[in-house]
């Protein structure tokens, strides 16, 4: 079902302070940056050999992101899994039983479709699947 680790998503409370540290720091090259409305999030992603970095900040106090980090702070937030087809695997997974945040794909950045597995399915982490066609 998963071809590859395809991106770390990590939630910030600053996103210009945060690249610094892939930047300036780690020396990767931000990608690009896009704002989600419908994640209420704008996101930064740094690939780095054959996956990516994910910044994360929110552009409202009750968007997810703000509310992770008001609860855990800031951090890794979820892991994401590239997949060739998603309506299947969200298929096969609903076949087993799994616990879905989305049923059904949304749209991520980059154009990407993507869709949560529930973390209590998962052991507490939040997984996401993406599809990037
Ligand atoms: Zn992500």
């Amino acid at each position: 079902m998963v071809v590859k680790l395809d991106h770390i998503g990590i939630a910030v409370s600053d996103l210009a302070e945060s690249l610094k540290v892939y930047t300036d720091m780690l020396g990767l090259e931000l990608h690009g940056t896009e704002t989600v409305e419908e994640q209420k999030v704008k996101t930064a992603f740094l690939p780095v050999g054959d996956t990516e970095i994910e910044l994360l900040q929110t552009t409202a106090p009750d968007g997810p992101i703000g509310k992770f980090i008001e609860a855990k702070g800031q951090g890794i937030q979820h892991i994401a899994f590239k997949v060739e087809d998603i309506e299947a695997a969200l298929a096969e997974l609903k076949a087993k039983g799994v616990r879905l945040i989305d049923e059904k794909p949304r749209y991520g950045a980059g154009g990407a479709r993507i869709a949560f597995l529930h973390p209590k399915a998962t052991g507490g982490v939040l997984i996401e699947l993406c599809q990037k066609d």
